[in-house]
């Protein structure tokens, strides 16, 4: 058996495959290594499962709603979390079998272990060893277990998508992406929520109202929102009820609690000392601007990295650092402008700054909104809202952000990312004729 190649990866996922794909594509001899199943946390633990469980939250609510709209429902309508389970099982098969595919048919060589560096050059798996000039980590990250004194018993939302049922009642720890959207789901989903975070708004990092639209949202869902109220230590007694005890001297007793307080780099246990690389302190592996580790010949991508732990993101990533090694491509990736989206119920979506960010980069603003009752509530009511902020460079009319909590923001979002791509003005969104009924116009109709 050959084990010589010109690239090997390590590590299956959304940014590896991209990667060995591209670079097999320009004829060099790749070899992949996962240890546990193709597709990574995107396809395996994450994005996939999480919105096809989003989807059955939103279904949720058009049911509620239907009786608005003329339809004669039964009575109870309920989730089986169960017959979820088994479809989810299906889909991620089918989504497996096709990278597992896509990975044959470019040639690329998959081979199944846990896969380490063994000096400069060196992968060992096992008893094998593999050679190449160059090796890409792509390992990914993992849920934090230990972020809080008696946190590690506590399910993440890698157990949750596994659930067969779901609790009636959950405290959820952490306030960023992934506790907001699975506070929401859960909560459409008939589980009481409790939603507990360190700073005074669930999502730190995103736009000011945005953060504050985000938590009337959840507190409209029915989830309990306790800011500042972090837990400081969990304890666990017999009868299997967690006890949260709270900065304010309280405790909170709850059956369930779900781990949503970050996710930490793979770099544990991938014999980086063996090259001389030194993962920091966030155990993230540091890189430069074309995914160069400090070792030569060994690059990191993706959540591995700990920059934007997004899947595009490490996809490009991917496929640039292939073109670089193997087709003379452009070595710099532009990520000044990546869009972002939070798929809690109604999804949030950005791009660009923040209106805070964008004043401290020293941009005088003229800051455009809308704020506006969607018109699917005109038949049943309720509280949701649709909310969208412009951010304009007062000097030369350009738009260098926009935020947006509504429905279908992430898919709107996505165009109007190529809009900025482009150095749109607020004159081209002007200039833009309306599509009538809907959301997106008002992006066009803001004076
Ligand atoms: P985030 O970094 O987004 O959020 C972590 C949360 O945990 C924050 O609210 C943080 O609070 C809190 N936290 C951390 N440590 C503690 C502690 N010791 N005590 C109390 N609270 C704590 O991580 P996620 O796990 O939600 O997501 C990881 C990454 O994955 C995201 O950053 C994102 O890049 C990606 N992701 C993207 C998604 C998407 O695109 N839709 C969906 C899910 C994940 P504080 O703010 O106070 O620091």
């Amino acid at each position: 058996m050959n084990d010589t190649f010109d690239l090997i990866v390590i590590g299956g996922g959304s940014g590896g495959v991209a990667c060995a794909r591209r670079a097999a594509h320009h004829g060099a001899r790749v070899a992949l290594i996962e240890a546990v199943r193709v597709g990574g946390t995107c396809v395996l633990r994450g994005c996939v499962p999480k919105k096809l469980l989003m989807y059955a939250a939103q279904i949720g609510d058009t049911l509620r709603e239907a009786a608005g709209y003329g339809w004669q429902l039964p009575e109870r309508a309920s989730f089986d979390m169960a017959a979820w389970q088994a479809a989810k099982a299906r889909e991620l098969q089918r989504l497996e079998g096709i990278y597992r595919e896509l990975l044959s048919t470019s040639g690329v060589t998959f081979i199944e272990g846990a896969a380490r560096l063994d000096g400069p050059g060196c992968v060992q798996i096992g008893p094998r060893r593999l050679r190449a000039p160059h090796i890409l980590l792509a390992t990914g990250a993992s849920p934090v277990r230990d972020s809080i004194p008696g946190i590690a018993g506590c399910p993440t939302s890698d157990e949750l998508l596994d659930l067969e049922a779901l609790p009636a009642q959950a405290a959820v720890v952490g306030a960023g992406y992934i506790a907001v959207e699975f506070a929401s789901m859960l909560a459409r989903l008939g589980v009481e929520v409790t939603l507990l975070y360190r700073d005074r708004l669930p999502l730190r990092g995103f736009d000011e109202s945005l953060r504050t639209r985000a938590a009337e949202a959840l507190e409209a869902a029915g989830v309990t929102l306790m800011p500042g109220l972090a837990p400081l230590s969990l304890t666990h007694d017999t009868s299997g009820r967690w006890s949260l005890q709270l900065p304010n001297g309280q405790a909170l007793q709850r059956r369930w609690v779900l781990n949503a307080t970050g996710r930490r780099p793979n770099s544990a246990g991938l014999g980086l000392d063996s090259v001389g690389i030194v993962a920091d302190a966030r155990h993230a592996v540091p890189v430069d601007a074309r995914g160069h580790t400090q070792a030569a010949g060994v690059y990191a991508i993706g959540d591995l990295t700990a920059r934007h732990n997004l899947t595009p993101v490490a996809i490009a990533e991917g496929r640039t650092l292939a073109d670089a090694l193997f087709a003379d491509g452009d070595a710099a990736l532009g990520l000044e402008r990546v869009a972002t989206a939070v798929f809690m119920l109604p999804p949030i979506a950005s791009v660009g700054p923040t209106e805070l960010q964008a004043i401290a980069q020293g941009h005088t603003l003229d800051v455009f909104e809308a704020d506006f009752r969607p018109m699917r509530t005109a038949f049943v009511g309720g509280t949701e809202r649709c909310y969208m902020k412009l951010l304009v460079d007062a000097a030369d009319d350009r738009v260098l952000g926009l935020h947006m909590l509504g429905a279908d923001a992430p898919e709107i979002v996505q165009s109007l990312a190529v809009a900025l791509q482009a150095a749109a003005t607020k004159a081209d969104f002007d200039r833009t004729v309306a599509v009538h009924p809907t959301i997106a116009e008002e992006w066009v109709l803001m004076r």
